[in-house]
């Protein structure tokens, strides 16, 4: 059994990752400055003795023994990241440089939640990892793109340098229960939207695609990854490859929210990427990881979660 420290522990796929390690019969360490995440996603942890929360920034440096990191601090969401760019950047890059240096110092082996995004608005499709993707270096989504691609080029010097153990995961949109309701990602908002029987918002013509994993299958996938002997260090981009068009996904919620939501368009947001598949091969082929849940059944989950959330 292994003492964990989860970054970013309190957010969405951090505390599903928590509680997934705990199950695991893992010690675990939750640290998180509480921006995007929650104390109620984690509550239900505190009494465990395997589980501690620590309230830091990972900005700022910090010692700890263990002898796995998972680093998932950082806002995932365009609204959040762009409310304060500048601390998004920083998060990203010097909240690696403190977890790599710790990994380096205590021999730890350590995760880091990158994302598509470092594919941009790509000009290949299905994306695969050896793609080195298509980034706006100065519009508005840069902060996080180019954050996040910066600590992929830390984590692969610390490994090159200093022998740390890595791995590197490019996650695709992934969706669930324990979302904020104000999160601003598309699945939320339109789940949330149609349960309060509020314009569904698309972006746009609405025919932009994405690909939405369930967050079960992410942390499988994650937690995997971790546990892998063979020393790859990615990048390996998990998700799942069922692509869809914004307005499908509306469609979708509608039908299954019911009620009189009607569908709006706005502006799409600058930079907005229009495709997005992942190539899951290397996946499958490196951890027999393939995800399991659809987006239908997905959304049930999300949808009854969200139901007692907005009333
Ligand atoms: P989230 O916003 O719910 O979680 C992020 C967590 O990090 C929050 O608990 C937040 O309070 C914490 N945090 C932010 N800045 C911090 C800081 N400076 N110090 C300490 N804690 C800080 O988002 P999420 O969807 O759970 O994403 C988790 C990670 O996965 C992020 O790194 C994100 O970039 C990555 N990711 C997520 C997705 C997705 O679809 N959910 C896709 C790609 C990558
Ligand atoms: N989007 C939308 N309506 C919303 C929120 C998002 O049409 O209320 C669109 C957004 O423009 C993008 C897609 O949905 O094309 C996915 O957006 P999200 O913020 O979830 O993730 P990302 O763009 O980072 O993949």
């Amino acid at each position: 059994m292994k003492r964990i420290l989860v970054t970013g522990g309190a957010g969405f796929l951090g505390s599903h990752l928590c509680e997934s390690l705990l199950e695991k019969g893992h010690e675990v360490i939750c640290l998180d400055n509480f921006f995007t995440g929650r104390k109620a996603n984690i509550v239900h942890l505190l009494g465990r003795p395997e589980f501690e929360l620590m309230r830091h920034d990972v900005i700022d440096p910090f010692k700890l023994e263990v002898d796995w990191i998972f680093n998932l601090a950082c806002p995932a969401s365009p609204i959040h990241y762009q409310f304060n760019s500048i601390k998004t950047i920083k998060t990203s890059v010097m909240g690696a440089i403190n977890c790599l240096g710790l990994a380096k110092r205590v021999k730890a082996r350590i995760f880091q939640a990158s994302t598509s995004e470092v594919y941009g608005d790509p000009t290949i499709h299905p994306q695969t990892e050896d793609y080195w993707g298509n980034v706006n270096p100065i519009g508005p989504r840069a902060c996080y793109d180019e954050g996040k691609r910066c600590a992929e080029t830390l984590f692969f010097d610390y490994h090159r340098d200093n022998g740390v153990d890595i791995r590197v995961v490019r996650i695709f949109n992934t969706y669930g229960p324990k979302m904020l309701a104000d999160d601003g990602r598309v699945v939320s908002n339109f789940v949330v939207q149609a349960l309060r029987g509020e314009d569904i918002t698309i972006y746009g013509d609405g025919l932009q695609t994405r690909s939405f994993c369930y967050v079960s299958d992410l942390v499988e996938g994650f937690i995997r990854f971790m546990e892998d002997e063979t020393g790859f260090p990615g990048p390996l981009n998990l998700g799942n490859p069922g692509e869809f068009t914004m307005l499908e996904l509306a469609e979708k919620v509608l039908a299954k929210v019911g009620g009189d939501s009607k569908i709006v368009y706005q502006p799409l947001p600058q930079d907005d990427p229009k495709q997005r598949q992942p190539d899951i091969t290397l996946a499958k082929e490196k951890l027999q990881w393939s995800p399991k849940i659809e987006l239908d059944e997905g959304l049930d989950h999300t949808i009854a979660y969200f139901r007692k959330q907005v009333g």
